[in-house]
């Protein structure tokens, strides 16, 4: 029986294994792909957009070449990190479902906790983390075509795609990522977006960063990227696409690939099924939590990270540390 058993290897799953360790409790990680498995899945080269203080477990232990580190610098320090810590990670297992032990006699704090069921093992835990971010649903367009084999929804690296017609649909800074990428390195670029989306400025928005703004808008002038002001995605057919204007007409574009960057979702399932509560947060449903201890209604239940309300690296972070400063000793099983 562990006294923590943390889902998911992201910079919250690493936090909260790190103090777990420090504190001296018994912590297994479980993680379905690869340690750092979302900041694997960036765009290949990216440059982040959180300066390394925002981004590092210990003061000054990130040191990328330029300000900011790229994908390939961040992945290696988290990677390094839980090599370096020894911390207890086992990856490319998913954790499939959580119950609650039920006690066979009266409260008996030895019986109490959690199993945990992967494809092949099953584990007890006193306390479990879920540290699961919330990429596990990417928002779908729900038009016909979407299913296509052209058709993406997350944006991996530019190469292939040169000198196609490529066609953006999104409004985020990934979005607009992935069209300056696109754009600069030769592919025939469209970005279909939502005018309040292009023209926004607000970050609390998720708007486009000003630093990706302003060089799409360099290509723009200089005719090497299409924006279309959408009403919507009509279909997506092979070799074309048919989008509706914001004003109401119709355009068939000719399309090689399409990227769908409309944001992606948390499945709260296991938790749910578990008893936890959830409440409509900044980005969606979330999960209700102590925003100190981060425990949920659910005693020995504890959330971290993306698919609650601290979206980025930092408070994911911080709250993994939280957790464990937080975990009270009676939920740490009897040794
Ligand atoms: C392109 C891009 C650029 C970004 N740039 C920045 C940036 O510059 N700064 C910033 O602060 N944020 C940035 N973000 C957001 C950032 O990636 C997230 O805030 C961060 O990853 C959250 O960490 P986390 O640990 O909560 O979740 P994640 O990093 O998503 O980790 C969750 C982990 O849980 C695993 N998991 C999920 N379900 C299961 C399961 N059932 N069993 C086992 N494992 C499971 C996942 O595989 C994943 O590895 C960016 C996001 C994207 C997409």
């Amino acid at each position: 029986m562990y006294d923590l058993i943390i889902i998911g290897a992201g910079p919250a799953g690493i936090s909260a294994a790190y103090h777990a360790k420090q504190a001296g409790l018994d912590c297994l990680v479980i993680e379905k792909g690869l340690i750092g498995n979302t900041i694997y899945n960036y765009p290949v080269g990216l440059t982040v957009f959180s300066t390394t203080n925002e981004l590092e477990f210990n003061d000054g232990d990130l040191k990328p070449a330029r300000e900011k580190p790229t994908r390939e610098e961040l992945l290696s320090y988290y990677v390094r990190f839980v090599l370096d810590n020894e911390l207890n990670v086992l990856t490319e297992t998913a954790v499939l479902r959580v119950e609650k032990k039920i006690p066979a006699k009266m409260q008996s704090r030895k019986e109490e906790g959690f199993k945990v069921y992967t494809e092949t093992e099953e584990f007890e835990a006193a306390n479990i983390l879920f540290a699961i971010g919330a990429m596990d649903y990417p928002r779908k367009l729900n038009v016909p075509g979407e299913d296509l084999p052209h058709v993406y929804d997350h944006f991996r690296e530019t190469y292939p795609w040169v000198k196609k017609k490529a066609l953006i649909v999104g409004g985020g800074n990934s979005a607009g990522e992935a069209a300056l990428f696109l754009a600069q390195e030769g592919a025939e670029t469209t970005l279909a977006i939502f005018r309040e989306n292009w023209e926004s400025t607000d970050p609390k928005q998720g708007c486009i960063k000003y630093w990706v703004k302003q060089p799409l808008e360099a290509e723009l002038n200089e005719h090497c990227l299409n924006l279309f002001f959408l009403g919507k995605v009509i279909e997506i057919r092979e070799g074309e696409v048919e989008l509706e204007s914001e004003k109401g007409d119709r355009v068939v574009l000719a399309n090689d690939v399409v990227f769908v960057l409309i944001g992606s979702d948390a499945d709260l399932s296991m938790m749910k099924g578990l008893g936890v509560e959830t409440e409509n947060g900044k980005a969606g449903e979330v999960p209700v939590y102590d925003p100190e201890t981060f425990e949920t209604n659910v005693p020995g239940v504890y959330v971290a990270g993306h698919f609650t309300n601290q979206r980025h690296i930092k408070g994911a972070i911080d709250a993994g540390q939280a957790v464990i400063r937080n975990l009270p000793a009676k939920h740490v099983k009897e040794r």
